[in-house]
């Protein structure tokens, strides 16, 4: 696609990338088939082409207006359309740029900017897991909308303690561990059943991912910094092997701190290579299968899989849960239908978006357990924190992370 960026963008490094983006695009349109808004609501405008062509018109000099955040704002940021587009264009990164481009230049109702602010201070706050287990001691009192984002409280089990010469620095989450505590100590448990320790360094936190792509990129970036600080010294040392997260969505930005921090000198090359030792959980699997075969008693019954986008369209990361856990003898099925399509969560989406996000729910579950599903499974299972949380909200059956239930069937062994 031709494009001629304004004056203000032309010689910027944020402009020239999403100048190299829009020049991809060849119009095509098949990314429209795969895009759940498009879906939804059927409007050109809410489709990856049509906030393609709404972001080129702001490089090229047109002012936004509110309608144009409002587009931006409903694009979930799931990336279905990049494993669709045959062009190889980079929408998750342009919309990145695009979305703090129009922030700066459009003001927000003061509702609106209150959620959001809160949302980019809240969920990284030291504060979070105190409020978190305040909710989840009343929980049976909370309104129906907040309940549905208090997940009830589970307890964590034991941590391991043992040492192994294999260790890997596991990214802790800022939510996670007050929400669902129990997947990191279940990761920690199967790691180190699979002879491999876990190592929790001081002062890693929040990947940057939610004030990321809530378009506060300085914040983002801050909390980018502060993880690379905190895991410098292990990687430095030589004495870990890779950063595993067991959240995709942390999992796809710890893998792009090497392009988000390229530009700057002191921290380009330690980010590029915690970007290369970046690893999401599910890729330590074929070292789990060969160590542990013998050992794991799988639960009976089938198992709904829920791949999160973060994991399938943003690392490109398909096939090897079902094929790995299926090698342990677990029957995992995935949605029979659009099993390809977002569920809704989209990291603060949710609460941004609640129409949207719970129409997609709904789908979702609908072909994971409901009427449009053959036979009911006996729980789901998925591998995010916030697409867990998500569909737990609007099913009765479990909805867990995979390692809980390996974790699980090892223990029962
Ligand atoms: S599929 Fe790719 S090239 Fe085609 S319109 Fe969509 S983004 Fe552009
Ligand atoms: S990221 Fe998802 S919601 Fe956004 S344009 Fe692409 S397919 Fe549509």
């Amino acid at each position: 696609m031709q494009t001629h960026l304004s004056d203000e963008f032309r010689d910027t490094p944020d402009g020239q990338e999403a100048e190299a983006i829009l020049r991809k695009c060849v119009h095509c349109g098949f990314c429209l088939a795969t895009c759940p808004t498009y879906l939804l609501l059927g409007d050109e405008l809410d489709s990856p082409r049509g906030r393609i062509y709404l972001m080129k018109q702001v490089f090229e000099g047109r002012q936004p207006t509110r309608e144009t955040q409002q587009h931006l704002d409903r694009c979930l940021t799931c990336l279905n359309c990049e494993t669709t587009c045959p062009s190889g264009v980079q929408y998750g990164r342009l919309v990145d740029i695009g979305r703090q481009v129009v922030e700066a230049k459009v003001a927000r109702t003061a509702a609106d900017q209150r959620q959001r602010d809160w949302l980019r201070k809240g969920l990284s706050s030291p504060l979070f897991g105190p409020a978190m287990r305040v909710g989840q001691s009343v929980r049976g009192l909370l309104p129906a909308a907040l309940k549905a984002k208090v997940p009830e409280r589970r307890d964590a089990g034991r941590w391991p303690t043992r040492e192994h010469a294999r260790k890997v620095l596991l990214l802790e989450g800022c939510v996670q561990p007050s929400m669902a505590p129990n997947i990191n100590a279940a990761t920690a448990r199967v790691l180190d059943a699979a002879g491999i320790q876990c190592v929790l360094p001081r002062g890693q936190g929040c990947c940057g991912a939610v004030k990321y792509h809530l378009a506060d990129g300085a914040g983002g970036l801050k909390q980018m910094r502060a993880n690379i600080d905190a895991w410098w010294p292990h990687i430095e040392r030589g004495s870990v092997e890779a950063v595993v997260i067991n959240a995709s969505g942390c999992g796809a930005m710890v893998k792009e701190y090497g392009h988000l921090l390229r530009n700057e000198p002191r921290y380009a090359d330690r980010a590029a290579r915690v970007s290369e030792l970046a690893r999401d959980l599910s890729e330590l699997l074929p070292d789990i299968v060969a160590a542990l075969k013998r050992r794991v008693r799988p639960r009976a019954g089938m198992l709904a899989w829920h791949a999160p986008c973060t994991l399938q369209h943003a690392q490109q990361l398909r096939g090897g849960v079902e094929q790995h856990l299926g090698a342990l003898g677990f029957e995992l099925r995935p949605a029979l239908q659009e099993a390809h399509l977002c569920c809704g969560s989209a990291g603060t989406y949710s609460v941004l978006q609640p129409e949207l996000s719970l129409q997609l729910r709904e789908r979702k579950l609908g072909y994971l357990i409901g009427e449009r599903a053959t036979e009911r499974p006996e729980a789901i299972l998925s591998a995010n924190i916030g697409c867990i949380t998500h569909l737990q909200a609007g099913t009765e059956l479990p909805v867990r992370h995979w390692v809980e239930v390996l974790d699980e069937a090892l223990r029962s062994s």
